[in-house]
């Protein structure tokens, strides 16, 4: 699907994206760029991606009528979020092209099925012996509750599907406890997981185009907050290259494993084992650019979302170089809110007065508390002053 190129019925190339959020309006943006024209579905009629789009069809995801309409102005669609229901994906795939397909994202909705994918692709793979999941049972009746081994706990309770920024959730310290948890999520089908002594958190992110080619980023070093990504640190050093180069080995290897087609980001745990540099653990899954990528848009000469566009259309995929030391700080609600929880507006000035800043804000009208509004990546010529200007930039958002 070559971009900027009409078709005989007099058609514009168009890609499309099932979901308006931030991550759909910065796809847009990259497509734009290459000339697509682009079409969004989404409800909201105040998306964020849909206030960028040629097109925004104000349909719910499984709507008969607005998958139709998405798949016939589209030469390929992807999306945005993992809880786009597969069956919406099935649909749209029987008119045109969808990257990734509805097999891959219901893998990635369902932590049962992660898992198993997880210890599949580890089975086929030599490269990931020495990643595995975090112990864990699945409970899905009251006789698996029963039989949870003592060794999970202390753990965190994970509902199954529909769980993200940390919502879903609950840390139990033992069997009573889980027992409340599991009464407190109304029984649905979860996964306990064994806490981990975390030593740090890190991220991958490869796009797999549809003859199988594969390239990636190098894995990026996240620290989160209450469940939510907060700052990720993504410059040579940032973790030991031994590690690094088994985290990017196994996020290859788990696209690989399903044929999946687009940009994928795995999540990792470096946990502590008594070796010098701990150990890997394989977390979850996102089928679609992540925010622990978004650096990429400053720091590297291809970004993530160049990836998405250039796999769904079948473009070629070029190996990304980064070329400057980056740090992205996420923007919460919380930065538009003083103490007393009142609005009040950030110094934009000053955070843009510093050397390297890059602000990107997704257009959202409201801030809450714990909403994703914004990121803030700071480039430079050295690690040093980037994190020099991140710690400046941090201390003037509060
Ligand atoms: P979400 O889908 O909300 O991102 P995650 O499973 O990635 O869910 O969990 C969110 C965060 O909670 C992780 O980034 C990590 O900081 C912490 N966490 C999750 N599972 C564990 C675990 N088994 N041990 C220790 N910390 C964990
Ligand atoms: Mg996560």
């Amino acid at each position: 699907i070559f971009p900027g190129t009409v078709s005989a019925s007099g058609q514009h190339a168009t890609l499309g994206v099932m979901g308006g959020g931030q991550l759909g309006r910065m796809f847009v943006h990259a497509a734009q760029r290459l000339g697509y024209f682009t079409a969004v579905l989404d409800p909201d009629p105040h998306s964020p991606a849909g206030r960028a789009s040629h097109h925004h069809i104000q349909t719910g995801y499984s709507d008969a009528h607005g998958l139709l309409q998405l798949s016939s102005l589209c030469a390929a669609v992807t999306t945005e979020f993992e809880n786009v229901p597969a069956g919406a994906l099935q649909a749209l795939a029987v008119r045109c092209p969808v990257a990734p397909g509805a097999a891959a994202v219901a893998i990635a909705q369902d932590r049962i099925q992660e898992k198993a994918h997880f210890t599949a692709s580890a089975a086929e793979s030599g490269v990931m012996a020495g990643v595995s999941c975090a112990p864990y049972a699945v409970i899905e009746t009251p006789e698996q509750l029963q039989a949870v081994p003592a060794d999970l706990l202390p753990g965190i309770l994970k509902t199954a599907r529909m769980g993200y920024d940390g919502k879903g959730q609950v840390r139990v310290k033992d069997a009573a406890g889980l027992a409340a948890a599991w009464a407190d999520l109304k029984q649905v089908p979860c996964v306990l997981e064994k806490m981990l002594p975390l030593k740090a958190e890190c991220s991958v992110i490869v796009a797999r185009g549809w003859q199988g080619d594969i390239v990636s980023f190098a894995p990026q070093c996240n620290v989160h907050v209450d469940g939510i990504l907060a700052v990720t640190e993504a410059y040579e050093g940032n973790m030991p290259p031994a590690l690094a180069a088994r985290a990017l080995d196994a996020a290859k290897s788990i696209a690989n494993h399903i044929g999946y087609v687009g940009v994928l980001c795995v999540e990792f745990f470096v946990i502590e084992d008594g070796s010098a540099h701990g150990a890997l653990v394989v977390n979850e899954m996102a089928p679609r650019p992540h925010n622990s990528g978004h650096y990429t848009l400053d720091a590297c000469d291809v970004s993530q979302f160049d990836l998405q566009v250039h796999a769904m259309a079948g473009l070629p995929l070029p190996q990304p170089r980064q070329h400057s030391p980056a740090i992205m700080l996420n923007l919460l609600g919380e930065v538009w809110l003083d103490a007393q929880g009142r609005a009040h507006t950030p110094d934009w000035q000053a955070v843009l007065a510093l050397p390297g800043t890059h602000l990107h804000l997704y257009g959202k009208t409201e801030a809450r508390a714990g909403r994703k509004m914004g990121h803030l990546n700071i480039t430079g010529a050295d690690v040093a002053s980037v994190k020099a200007t991140a710690r400046q930039a941090a201390a003037i958002l509060g």
